[in-house]
């Protein structure tokens, strides 16, 4: 197999990022797009949002036979929330590691949950959880004209 054919298979996944109410509240903003974007990832869409309810209850719906889904609707409308899209191979799992574990006292220091939230229930951010879902979540948070496709300066620097 010649070695250009491997890396053209590679796939551009999309995933949907999101600084919940709390990240927000605590001035986490900027810290938190700021290890997203150091990484090398590609910033397609950023909006700060307030979310309805039913938009909430669409996002989480896998959920909604857990006991936490009310607080979890309550938590996610409770102020606004950072709306990002990312781009790039590999962004999907990536993201995932550098957000870390669901339960912030299980997740490992180094990742954004590690250092910066105690509680589940208080975890900061949401990223998609397969390339598919990334798809799905960030068609559902953005409308059309809200994403950007454009190439940054950097790509070379980033991939060979
Ligand atoms: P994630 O993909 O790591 O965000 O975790 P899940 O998809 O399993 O759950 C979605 C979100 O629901 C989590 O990020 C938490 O905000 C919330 N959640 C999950 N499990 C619990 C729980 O046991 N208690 C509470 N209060 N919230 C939870
Ligand atoms: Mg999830």
């Amino acid at each position: 197999f010649l070695p250009h054919l491997v890396a053209s298979l590679e796939q551009v996944e999309q995933t949907y990022v999101m600084v919940k109410p709390d990240g927000v509240q605590r001035g986490l903003v900027g810290e938190i797009i700021s290890r997203f974007e150091r990484k090398g990832f590609k910033l397609t869409g950023l909006k700060l949002f307030q979310c309805p309810k039913e938009l909430a209850e669409e996002h989480y719906k896998d959920l909604k036979a857990k006991a936490f889904y009310p607080s979890l609707i309550d938590y996610i409308t409770s102020g606004p929330v950072v709306c990002m899209a990312w781009e790039g191979v590999g962004v999907v799992a990536s993201a995932r590691k550098l957000i870390g574990s669901t339960d912030p006292l299980q997740a490992e220091p180094g990742t954004i949950r590690g250092d910066l939230a105690v509680q589940t229930g208080r975890n900061v951010i949401h990223g998609s959880d397969s390339p598919e879902n990334g798809k799905r979540e960030t068609a559902l948070w953005f409308k059309e004209g809200e994403l950007c496709e454009w190439t940054p300066v950097q790509a070379p620097w980033l991939r060979e």
